[in-house]
C-alpha cells in the first residue's frame, strides 16, 4: 500500500480538528488567498478552505470561515472583486465553515446549505473526540435557503453545481463542483495529506466518506484542481492516494474488530502503522 504521510500531518490534524471546536485566539491569523482557475479562487486562514467565485455577476463564496474572521475574509475578496458577495455555500454544519455566515447575512449575503446542515446548526452539540460543547447557532446565522439533494447557481458564467453525499463528514455534506472551470470544491469529505475527523454523532461515516471521495474522483479528470475542506489544492492524484489510505485504514479496524477485539485492544494493534512514512 503507499504510504500516507507521517506523524507530523497526524499531529497537524489533530491541532486543526480540535481548533475547529476550541475558542482560539484568531487575532494573528491571516486569509492566504490562490488562484485556482479564471474567477475562481481559494482563501486559506485557520478554519476551512473557502471557495470563491468572482466575476460579472458578484461573489459566491463556499463556506466562510470562523465569525473572528470575517472583517479579514471581507478584505481577502476585496482584492479579488468589487462586487458584493451574494451567496454562501456551506458545506456542512462545523463553525469552522459556518462562522461566516451571521456577519454576512447581516450584510445581505444568502446562505444556502442542505437541509441537514440548518438542522444541526439549529441544536447544541457535544463533541466527545474534543470534549467540547457547540451551542446552537444564532437564527440570523443559519441558512435561508437549503436543498435536500442538489442545486446550481448560474452565475459568472458557470454552472456551480453542489450536491449532497449521504453520511460521510456528517449527515449534510455537500461537494461543490464548478463545471466549466473543471474544479471541484469537497467540503470536508476531503483533507488533503490529513487524516480526516469524522462526525459521527450526527451521522458521519468511513463508507460514506470513501463513497463520497470517489465521487469526486470519477467526476475528475488529470486536469481537475481539487479544492479539500483542509489543506493544500490537490490534484486526481493526491485524492486517489487519501481514498486508499481511508480505504485501508477502515479495511485494518474491521478486520480487528471482527477477530472480537476491544477498542483498546484494537488501539493498541496500531492498525495504521504501516501507512506512517519512515521518519
Ligand atoms: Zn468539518
Amino acid at each position: 500500500m503507499r504510504r500516507f504521510p507521517s506523524f507530523v500531518f497526524l499531529t497537524a490534524a489533530l491541532a486543526l480538528t480540535a481548533a475547529a471546536f476550541a475558542q482560539l485566539d484568531l487575532s494573528q491569523v491571516e486569509l492566504k488567498s490562490q488562484k485556482v482557475a479564471d474567477g475562481i479562487y481559494m482563501l486559506s486562514g485557520a478554519g476551512g478552505n473557502v471557495g470563491v467565485s468572482a466575476g460579472d455577476d458578484g461573489v459566491v463564496l463556499i463556506d466562510d470561515e470562523y465569525a473572528p474572521l470575517t472583517d479579514k475574509l471581507v478584505a481577502a475578496l476585496s482584492a479579488i472583486s468589487d462586487r458584493p458577495v451574494r451567496f454562501v455555500l456551506n458545506t456542512h454544519w462545523h463553525d469552522d465553515h459556518t462562522g461566516g455566515n451571521e456577519n454576512l447575512g447581516k450584510k445581505g449575503t444568502l446562505i444556502v446549505a442542505h437541509d441537514n446542515v440548518r438542522k444541526q446548526m439549529s441544536v447544541d452539540h457535544f463533541l466527545a473526540v474534543f470534549n467540547a460543547e457547540v451551542k446552537a447557532a444564532p437564527e440570523a446565522a443559519l441558512p435561508v435557503v437549503t436543498f435536500n439533494d442538489a442545486v446550481t447557481f448560474h452565475l459568472n458564467g458557470q454552472e456551480i453545481h453542489a450536491f449532497h453525499v449521504a453520511a460521510a463528514h456528517t449527515d449534510g455534506d455537500s461537494v461543490v463542483h464548478f463545471v466549466k472551470s473543471n474544479v471541484v470544491h469537497t467540503g470536508d469529505v476531503y483533507f488533503n495529506g490529513l487524516y480526516p475527523f469524522i462526525d459521527t454523532a450526527v451521522g458521519g461515516n468511513v463508507d460514506g466518506m470513501i463513497a463520497a471521495a470517489e465521487k469526486v474522483l470519477a467526476l475528475a479528470d488529470g486536469e481537475t484542481r481539487i479544492i479539500p475542506g483542509h489543506g493544500p489544492v490537490s490534484g486526481k492524484t493526491e485524492l486517489a492516494a487519501y481514498v486508499e489510505m481511508l480505504s485501508g485504514v477502515r479495511d485494518a479496524v474491521a478486520a480487528l474488530v471482527a477477530a472480537g477485539k476491544t477498542r483498546e485492544e484494537a488501539v493498541a494493534a496500531k492498525p495504521t502503522a504501516s501507512l506512517y512514512s519512515a521518519l
